[in-house]
């Protein structure tokens, strides 16, 4: 089974999502709460009105780990890896890639949409003040394999 048929019909929104420096979730029409990870209803009033809106991304590294074995190849080919949870200032904990130097809690980040070597979704975080994020993300370890 590859990963899209592996996720439940709710996440598999996540695919085709722009992968453009922005992040979009899933948002409920009734309340505005920003979800994550996708629900068929909202976590705070249990509408069923989600759709999928750009949010704001910026958030507060919570803690960082690095990892140093991977039993996917493409991840073992580019460790230690590095990944953080995320508080985003739009509600949600997300968990994200970092690079190396953002490995560190209480620092800044801006939270974005990418897709991995294989097409799958994930969450990237880059520097907040990058100009361009697209550069600041293809300029990081993790998205070398990644598209933009
Ligand atoms: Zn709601």
């Amino acid at each position: 089974m590859n990963r899209l048929g592996a996720r439940n019909p709710v996440s598999r929104g996540l695919y085709g999502l722009p992968v453009d420096g922005s992040l979009t979730l899933q948002v409920c029409a009734d309340c505005a709460a920003v979800q994550y990870p996708p629900r068929e209803l909202c976590r705070a009033c249990l509408a069923d009105a989600l759709a999928w809106r750009r949010v704001d991304g910026s958030a507060t590294v919570l803690a960082a780990t690095t990892l140093a074995h991977s039993l996917e190849e493409d991840f073992r080919a580019r460790l230690p890896w590095h990944v953080a949870s995320l508080a985003l200032d739009a509600g949600p904990v997300v968990f994200a890639h970092i690079e190396a130097r953002h490995a560190r809690s209480g620092i800044r980040l801006r939270v974005a949409n990418a897709t991995d070597a294989r097409g799958a979704w994930c969450l990237v975080a880059f520097d907040a003040a990058a100009r361009d994020p697209l550069a600041a993300l293809q300029a990081t370890q993790h998205t070398q394999g990644m598209h933009a």
